[in-house]
């Protein structure tokens, strides 16, 4: 065993080295700890366990903003507006992504260097692209370990940016204090969301770039608030409110951010932002025991060697879906 390993909990002095410098704030360990968490290596995977146990304890401070809308909503043309007049409030902020389809396309939200150009020069600011480790699910996963990194290193603002496609908003959802839809003012906008079931998640609606036509704006404001007037509030102490703002502009930012504050001390007060950081925390463990679950399955000798003639059976009818699923999963039991 070499010297700077010991036990199978404890941290080799080379991690311990790592978990110092993330709680002392430096961006470079954060960086190399994401790194460390998004690898698929198995001994990686080992390592970013240990790290992130011995973080744990650090994190938990930060209020976490989810961020969607669709693509040219003007997401990143706010995130730079907001994460600048965060710098200048005094806040540190680390910007996140979850964007599954990074993996597809190959590049990412937050990927491409020329976005958040002023942001990316600021200190106080951490901006870490979307992985691109396939499934939405193990996204989200990597998302929220890296997100527990940035807290423990001292970022008091995470914001976690998602385009309005697909499941991405329902699972950032799922992993943050208040999620925002950014919406672009005209209704065709509206309709989507509201087809889609996005309304119900959002804490708060920003219609973005009110500059262009502040009565569109305003129209668009009026069916939102109707919007959402007719949906049941997921908390009684909680009325989604709905604000006009210019990423162009920059205006509006303060006005956004007094709204995340009522929130958070609404929230606080009542005892659910505790709550749902629990609720979050258990179906996150339930979410890893299911994919656990199903890679042991998959990964099972007697299983792999059996699975392909009892599918076969299943499509030719031979034998019923119910009755295969039964008999590889008794190969489970011990
Ligand atoms: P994203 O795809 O959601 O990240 O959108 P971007 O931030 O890249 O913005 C898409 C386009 O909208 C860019 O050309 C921005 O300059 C523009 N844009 C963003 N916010 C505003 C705004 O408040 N007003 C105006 N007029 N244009 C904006």
């Amino acid at each position: 065993m070499p010297a700077n390993t010991t036990s199978a909990d404890a941290l080799s002095l080379v991690d311990q080295q790592l978990v110092d410098n993330v709680l002392a704030g430096q961006r470079r360990a954060l960086a190399k700890t994401i790194t460390l968490i998004e690898s698929t290596r198995s001994d990686h995977q080992q390592r970013a366990q240990k790290v992130l146990a011995a973080l744990l304890p650090h994190t938990g401070r930060a209020i976490r903003v989810g961020i969607s809308g669709v693509p040219g909503a003007g997401k990143s043309t706010f995130i730079e507006a907001l994460g600048i007049w965060l710098i200048e409030a005094g806040h540190q902020l680390a910007v996140l992504a979850v964007d599954p389809s990074s993996s597809v396309s190959g590049g990412s939200i937050l990927g491409d260097k020329t976005r958040m150009e002023l942001l990316c020069q600021r200190e106080q600011a951490f901006i870490r692209p979307s992985p691109s480790a396939g499934s939405l699910g193990g996204v989200a996963e990597k998302t929220r370990e890296a997100m527990l990194a940035c807290e423990a290193a001292g970022y008091d603002v995470i914001l976690v940016e998602t385009v309005g496609v697909g499941q991405s908003e329902t699972t950032v959802a799922g992993m943050v204090d208040m999620f925002v839809l950014l919406q672009l003012p005209n209704a065709g906008d509206d309709l989507q969301a509201i087809k889609k079931g996005i309304v119900e998640i959002a804490d708060l609606v920003a219609i973005n770039k009110v500059d262009i036509d502040p009565k569109a704006a305003a129209v668009a404001r009026a069916q939102w608030k109707q919007a959402l007037h007719m949906l049941r509030p997921a908390s009684p102490n909680w009325r989604p409110p709905v604000i006009g703002v210019s990423a162009l502009k920059k205006e509006g930012m303060a006005d956004f951010w007094a709204e995340i504050e009522r929130y958070r001390a609404a929230m606080t007060s009542s005892g659910e932002f505790e709550e749902k950081r629990k609720k979050q925390a258990l179906a996150w463990m339930w979410s890893m025991i299911e994919s656990g679950l199903h890679q042991l399955f998959r990964n099972h000798p007697s299983i792999h060697a059996s699975l392909p003639a009892l599918s076969q059976n299943v499509a030719k009818g031979l034998i019923t879906p119910g009755a295969a699923a039964k008999k590889l999963l008794a190969y489970l039991k011990v």
